[in-house]
């Protein structure tokens, strides 16, 4: 995790669980209020998004199915990331290493 991010996530812990007022924050942190406000808010906005993209299960990281890592689903029915589908495995249909005269 980087110092950004650590500091957003301490930001907004204070403020939700400890209910802290943004001028405490700021003073703690030795940061201005409004950059303790505005990173707060941001932080907010963006997990709202997150927890709509869940809802509605778009614009979500989904685990890739055929690589296993994690890529940014556009829609509820991908699943294969952008990088695997380049690959051949995927273009001849076939999702294993079967043999190239299968599925041709
Ligand atoms: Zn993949």
């Amino acid at each position: 995790m980087n110092q950004f991010r650590h500091q957003t996530l301490r930001i907004a812990y204070l403020r939700d669980q400890r209910r802290w007022s943004f001028a405490r924050i700021a003073k703690a942190m030795d940061m201005q209020i409004y950059a303790v406000r505005s990173r707060y808010h941001r932080h907010k906005i963006q997990e709202e998004k997150a927890e709509a993209a869940v809802l509605v299960g778009q614009d979500a990281r989904r685990m890739c199915l055929m690589c296993r890592k994690d890529f940014d689903s556009q829609w509820p029915g991908e699943r294969i990331c952008k990088s695997c589908k380049m690959k051949p495995a995927y273009r001849s249909g076939s999702d294993f290493d079967t043999p190239a005269v299968w599925g041709r």
